[in-house]
């Protein structure tokens, strides 16, 4: 994985790690952000998806403050897990999805 890969290990905030950060429960939270921070998006989200579905649907918001991830996002993993669609197999992000190119961003970069 080179640097610009390399993605920043996200720092749970439940209340467990604030309070007692070398608590068993507080290591396991910072093993699951060591593993997501080495996934792409895709497989994060899926990574997340299928914590959610063992550990039953009342857990996905402690999951959004123990990996980052936003709510709608774990949903979507979840989701993508319980029904994959041939559609999206081998994209990382739905079609249209992501930023826009910076070419249309900043039509100057045309003209030069
Ligand atoms: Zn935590």
């Amino acid at each position: 994985m080179s640097t610009s890969e390399r993605r920043r290990i996200h720092r749970c905030a439940c209340a467990t790690c604030q309070q007692h950060p070398y608590s068993l429960m507080a290591q396991q939270h910072k093993a699951i952000n060591r593993v997501l921070a080495s996934l792409d998006e895709k497989n994060r989200r899926r990574c997340v998806g299928l914590l959610a579905i063992q550990w039953g649907s009342r857990s996905i918001s402690l999951l959004s403050r123990i990996t980052g991830l936003s709510r709608t996002t774990i949903h979507r993993g979840k989701h993508e897990l319980e029904h994959p669609d041939a559609r999206e197999r081998g994209r990382v992000r739905a079609p249209g999805a992501g930023r826009l190119p910076v070419e249309k961003n900043n039509p100057a970069l045309l003209r030069r």
